[in-house]
């Protein structure tokens, strides 16, 4: 027992958060539960480096950009020269080549300060990843190498009018001409449309509407400043409102055949892969908000007084905050373990859709739950609570509906139980 006692110490994970308390131990053993709920030593620096960040840099400015709804450049570019945007880039083209978990612990940390500014800074991501996933080695060190060079950002182009969910319905449609592509359509709802320096592009290639998902479409890295590309008015919406939103037209825009990612008829599989690393981080961006509604929550029910006591001694608010901490932890162990299965290199996508739908209806939950323990304070602009309950809607639509993460789930549950049979 003792050897195997030794052999779990030194083998220990390394990277898990420490979320449990020093609760007093019967035994000076450590058992050997596999399990390991502690950051290592530079974990623990990204995590207050991103903490520090976002007290300094992000809190104080967040009311200001939600009203103005300016893209927040000065933001981004501190967070460039520090090290906190780009870091899963591969060090071959200068990058940090920072696993999932890390990027997660960043992302909770912004989104605690404002999660408009944190889809500002870390949505580039999303663009990023099919060229991190798919890319070849020029394909990467041209495009990614840029963002490390300079404070640049991508964006993701796949949703249309006409197709968000269904991805398969996308109609912006790419053409074979020499040794170039031209590509015709208009896509929808692109996070940093018009800040980005290059985009993804998801087109069809395939004319024949009986192609397969799989085979029709194809993804090219598209230079924002190619002629016929042109994004529209930035979007005004509800929540998250100084990140970039618009539609973009491309008419008639020539791509070199050297911007194609793999080759022809696997821009899907990279679009629907890129999910897989992309998705964690939206949780972990979810958890942070539900994290502010919580401590903004608590602090705001110890100070207000009803009926003689502070609010938090009145159960039915004392159970509210308590329920709020429980969605709260729990959406953070389950986006650790979803990004903690992808940097294992193993398939996460069912882990994924659980932790951004557990956490996109947890931010949720915990925002409106802090607007009604602020009573009508909760519902004004001069108090935080109302701008984080318009900001977690989004975590409920983007990358991935709500449903369209309950139809992944269920329909793994649904394989994995026909291949038990
Ligand atoms: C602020 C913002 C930023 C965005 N950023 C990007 C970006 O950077 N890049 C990008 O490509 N896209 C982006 N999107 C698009 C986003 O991913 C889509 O809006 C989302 O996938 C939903 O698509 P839709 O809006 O077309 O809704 P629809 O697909 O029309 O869905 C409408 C409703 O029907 C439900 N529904 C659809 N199909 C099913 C089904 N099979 N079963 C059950 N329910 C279903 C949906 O859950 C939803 O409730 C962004 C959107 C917003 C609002």
């Amino acid at each position: 027992m003792a050897s195997l006692v030794k052999l779990a110490k030194s083998t220990l994970r390394p990277g898990i958060r420490a979320i449990s308390t020093s609760l007093p131990s019967a035994s000076s053993e450590v058992p050997a539960c596999g399990y390991a709920f502690e950051l290592n030593d530079e974990q623990k620096e990204i995590q207050s480096l991103a903490r520090k960040f976002t007290a300094e840099e992000i809190i104080p400015k967040a009311a200001e950009y939600d009203k103005t709804m300016e893209y927040p450049w000065p933001i981004v570019k501190k967070a460039w020269e520090v090290g906190l945007i780009n870091n899963h880039i591969p060090s071959h083209c200068g990058g940090q080549g920072m696993g999932v978990f890390d990027i997660c612990l960043i992302a909770e940390e912004l989104a605690y300060g404002c999660s408009g500014v944190m889809a500002a800074v870390q949505i580039t991501n999303i663009g990023q990843t099919p060229v991190i996933i798919a890319g070849n080695k020029e394909q990467q060190k041209k495009y990614l190498g840029r963002l490390i060079d300079e404070p640049l950002v991508a964006a993701y182009c796949v949703t249309e009018p006409g197709a968000g969910s269904d991805v398969n319905g996308v109609k912006t449609r790419a053409e074979k001409k020499g040794d170039e592509w031209v590509i015709n359509g208009q896509k929808m709802w692109i996070t940093n449309g018009g800040v980005a320096n290059w985009y993804f592009v998801l087109a069809r290639t395939n004319p024949d509407p009986k192609a397969s998902a799989s085979k029709a479409f194809t993804g090219f890295i598209v230079e924002r400043e190619t002629p016929g590309v042109t994004p529209g008015r930035k979007e005004i919406n509800m929540g998250q409102r100084c990140s970039d939103t618009r539609g973009i037209t491309f008419e008639d825009v020539r791509v070199p055949k050297e911007n194609v990612l793999i080759g022809e008829g696997a821009g899907f599989k990279i679009a629907m892969g890129a999910f897989d690393k992309t998705r964690p981080p939206v949780a972990s961006g979810a958890t942070g908000l539900a994290q502010r509604a919580l401590d903004e929550a608590t602090k705001y029910a110890l100070e207000r007084k009803a009926f003689g006591v502070p609010i938090a001694f009145h159960q039915a608010v004392a159970f509210m905050l308590a329920d709020m901490a429980i969605g709260v932890e729990t959406s953070r162990l389950a986006w650790m373990k979803s990004a903690w299965e992808v940097d294992q290199g193993r398939r996460n996508s069912y882990y994924a859709s659980i932790a951004k739908a557990l956490a996109g209806d947890v931010a949720n939950k915990c925002a409106s739950d802090a607007v009604q323990i602020f009573g009508g304070n909760g519902f004004n602009s001069e108090y935080p609570v109302e701008k984080l309950m318009r900001d977690a809607k989004i975590y409920q639509i983007y990358e991935g509906t709500a449903q369209i993460q309950r139809l992944i789930i269920s329909r793994a549950i649904i394989d994995m139980a026909k291949a038990k049979a």
